[in-house]
């Protein structure tokens, strides 16, 4: 399925929060990538020159099969058609600065090549969405590990919340955030993200 726009949850997992020394939300912290940013399995991340350092983020994505707004959450899961493993490539450097100016993350994150996701997984054929590892290893060595288990909004939460808002349409990708342990990308690394159950996307990294 042709990707929407991918609404992107920030600050979801407690540890992550800690180590970005941010404030844990009341309500989810949401931001857009464009769908220019996707990138598929094997395709690469492409730094541009001059932006400071770039991290990953893995992270489980929703997609969305049925379209909606005001979605309750007992009904939200009913518009998941897909899931998938998603990174959310960030230029850290440029996303501080803008934090400290009060500026808006969109170009931090919506650059090109900074929206790898993995192949669509039918929902059905995954076990509890609720209770899925997330790992993520750059040149084999492993950076990140957690599990959904551990966000703070779930997923149905976060399709409702979100769906009062935007309107929900089939092929959008819903980024639920970050476990902890997000570290630099280098050109010439290989970036190897996983959620257990849904499968691995692996991208290499270079300069553009
Ligand atoms: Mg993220």
């Amino acid at each position: 399925m042709r990707c929407g726009k991918i609404v992107c949850v920030g600050q979801n997992y407690r540890e992550h929060i800690r180590e970005m020394r941010s404030d844990e939300p009341a309500e989810p912290v949401l931001f857009l990538k464009p769908s220019t940013s996707l990138i598929s399995d094997g395709e690469a991340i492409l730094i541009p020159e001059g932006i400071g350092m770039v991290h990953h983020e893995v992270e489980l994505a929703l997609i969305i099969g049925k379209g909606g707004k005001g979605v309750s959450e007992k009904e939200a899961l009913s518009h998941v058609s897909h899931v998938a493993v998603f990174n959310d490539v960030t230029a850290r450097d440029v996303q501080t600065a803008a934090r400290k100016a009060g500026l808006p993350w969109a170009l931090a994150k919506g650059m090109d090549t900074f929206a790898p996701l993995g192949a669509q997984v039918p929902l059905g054929q995954v076990p509890d969405i609720h209770s899925l590892e997330l790992e993520l290893r750059v040149n084999g060595e492993l950076r990140q590990k957690g599990n959904t288990a551990q966000m703070i909004f779930p997923p149905e939460r976060l399709i409702s919340y979100i769906s009062r808002f935007m309107t929900l349409e089939p092929g959008d990708a819903i980024a639920t955030g970050t476990p902890s342990g997000v570290g630099p990308l280098q050109p010439g690394d290989v970036v190897e993200a996983a959620v257990l159950g849904v499968g691995k996307l692996r991208n290499p990294v270079r300069t553009r």
